[in-house]
């Protein structure tokens, strides 16, 4: 199927969760993830409108910017190897796994310009996730207050891989409360008035528990 197609599919999927949750579905935005697929099969992705972009290797991210036509906004949702920082820091718009003080630090460093940065949190508490501990958030957020190129602009989170939708639902609504949280205190470098949550086999869930980014690969531009 088209990219096209699916995207029209996938649109009525988030008016419908947009609807059941009371967001306006322009509250909404839609990364592509194109990590799995062709530099042409992303760029079906932008020519059917979506601009947003995500990777999750410095090389896929690279290798895609410079093939693809037109205005993109990149997201980049791995983990990212601090060694790694100084090749692409540059070129990413959101980094979506901001996890640890080392990385703040390299990006303090190396960036020319502040980076909007997503804390990614291990809200399931999984040990195979990536993440700080949601206990541990708050205090992570106000150690690198002094670093200007690091701007907190939400938080980030990858659900258990289940089926069961109370347990997605739970893991959602945890990462919003704890988002409102840190909101509420109105740190200058951390606004974090947005979510980054829900994958092709949850966003409409990640919609209805107040998502304001969805990285949806499979869904969107899988073969
Ligand atoms: C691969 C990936 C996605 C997209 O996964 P799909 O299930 O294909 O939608 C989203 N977020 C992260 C962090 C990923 O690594």
């Amino acid at each position: 199927m088209r990219v096209e197609e699916k995207w029209q599919a996938v649109k009525k999927q988030i008016e419908q969760a947009s609807l059941k949750s009371n967001h306006p579905v322009t509250d909404v935005t839609v990364i592509a993830v194109t990590k799995y697929v062709t530099n042409e099969r992303a760029q079906e992705a932008i020519d059917a409108g979506i601009i947003h972009l995500g990777e999750n290797r410095p090389e896929g991210l690279l290798e895609k910017q410079q093939s693809i036509i037109g205005q993109a906004v990149w997201h980049y949702i791995g983990t990212m190897q601090t060694r790694k920082v100084k090749d692409v820091i540059d070129h990413v718009d959101y980094l979506h796994s901001l996890d640890r003080i080392s990385l703040a630090k390299e990006i303090q460093k190396r960036a020319a310009s502040p980076v909007n940065c997503f804390v990614q949190v291990n809200v399931s508490g999984e040990e195979s996730k990536q993440g700080l501990f949601q206990e541990n958030a708050i205090s992570f957020i106000k150690e690198i207050a002094g670093y200007d190129k690091v701007r907190v602009v939400g938080l980030m989170t990858m659900a258990p891989n289940t089926k069961d939708q109370k347990v997605l639902r739970q893991c959602f609504k945890n990462l919003k409360a704890l988002q409102v949280e840190i909101q509420n205190q109105h740190f200058e470098h951390a606004p974090c008035t947005e979510l980054s949550m829900g994958m092709s086999n949850d966003f409409e869930i990640a919609i209805e528990e107040g998502a304001t980014f969805i990285r949806v690969g499979t869904a969107l531009v899988g073969e």
